[in-house]
């Protein structure tokens, strides 16, 4: 039997349809790639995570004896619960020349054409390999990459360039923030709420660190660092989600909340942290006068790099010269693209769709970026061809 062939718009119903809920199993999917990629004769390499529910793939196409150009997607998508959406966000919909569904933009439709594209790189025949590396739990914080980044970084020939293909409209990406996010959890003590003078109030003492962070939030976007490349072109601080309190005439004893730093390339987030660390700690001796055991504790829950390439080095030529563009941008939300740099690998992002649509109900990609993507890959083809 023949091996199946799928249209680029074919593959990414398929891909879709997968509901791969960072939280969930991704195996379905990989599963399904693995056997598509056996039928062409290529053998995928999978890194699991502990428990083996999940896994990245990675699987070269031509001679396995020199660098080459890795396409790196990540798998898993974000939750829909609580989003309205006006069809199943796991079945493709199309309307008006958009494809609506759930990882359509954030970024399934870049992994799919790509994948569509296989016979195509095969029946060209490849001089310099293609190497397609697919990761799980990107969307909590670029974790699962790591095992397959850390294997291929230590192999004698490892990939030339990595392309990244997170949604950017297809206009090459050279720079991206970096990111880390923090736990902190203030220990009080319980009381009767008239009696605050025998207790500890920790929804208060969070509320004073937030409020500081808040401080350093505005002290960066007024004063900087800046650069105008970005939007915002300056390092933003912000509190995510805060838990504390049981009733209103107790006073709090426990109280976390979550908060994040992303950084400017050049501006890092150690002496940030060390800030808001030191503001705590000078609040912690009016906590401990009332109880020994009061106190403020941060726990950095997940860290990621920054991208930052040089306009006129060799991943951003060939970027430019794939899309088609003449210039090369920079953006604020993250990516695996900062990992792979760090990992000693130039990369670039350049994904068809946009990441407005991103994490939103109703996501969309619309057809002409698949188009796009599909044209990107076959002026790689031409670079990489026999
Ligand atoms: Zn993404």
């Amino acid at each position: 039997m023949p091996a199946p062939v799928f249209s680029s718009i074919e593959m990414i119903r398929k891909l879709i349809a997968f509901d791969t809920t960072s939280r969930d199993s991704n195996l379905a999917l990989i599963d399904f790639v693995r056997g598509y990629l056996a039928e062409y004769g290529i053998e995928s390499e999978l890194f699991h995570d502990s428990d083996r529910r999940k896994a990245n793939l990675y699987a070269t196409l031509g001679p396995k004896d020199r660098g080459g150009v890795m396409l790196s997607g990540h798998t898993d998508v974000v939750p829909v619960d609580g989003q309205e959406w006006s069809s199943n966000p796991f079945e493709v919909t199309e309307r008006s020349g958009k494809l609506y569904g759930r990882g359509t933009s954030d970024m399934k439709s870049f992994v799919a054409v790509a994948l569509a594209m296989v016979p195509e790189f095969l029946a060209r025949g490849l001089k310099t390999p293609i190497h397609l590396a697919l990761s799980y739990d990107e969307e909590v914080g670029c974790v699962g990459v790591r095992s397959m980044i850390d294997a291929v970084a230590k192999r004698p020939v490892r990939p030339a360039f990595c392309i990244v293909g997170e949604p950017s409209l297809m206009k090459p990406v050279i720079a991206h923030k970096g990111k880390i996010s923090v736990a902190c959890h203030v220990r009080g003590l319980e009381s009767h709420s008239a009696l605050t003078h025998l207790g500890v109030n920790a929804v208060e003492t969070a509320a004073e660190v937030i409020a500081y962070l808040k401080s350093m939030a505005r002290k960066r976007r007024d004063h900087g660092p800046f650069d105008r490349q970005f939007s915002p072109p300056y390092t933003t601080i912000h509190t995510g989600t805060v838990h504390g309190g049981t009733a209103l005439n107790i006073v709090p004893k426990d109280c976390e909340f979550v908060f994040e730093f992303r950084t400017l390339p050049g501006d890092p987030a150690e002496p940030l942290l060390d800030e808001v660390q030191r503001f705590a700690a000078g609040l912690v001796p009016e906590m401990q006068a009332v109880s020994p055991e009061a106190g403020i504790s941060f726990e950095m829950l997940t860290s990621t790099a920054g991208l930052s390439e040089e306009p006129d080095s060799e991943v951003a030529e060939l970027a430019r010269a794939l899309s088609g563009a003449n210039s090369v941008g920079k953006v604020s939300f993250g990516t695996e693209a900062g990992l792979f740099q760090e990992a000693g690998i130039p990369t670039i992002v350049c994904g068809p769709g946009s990441i407005d649509q991103a994490h939103r109900p109703d996501e969309f990609i619309a057809i002409d970026q698949v188009r796009q993507c599909e044209a990107f890959l076959r002026r790689l083809i031409d670079r990489v061809g026999a």
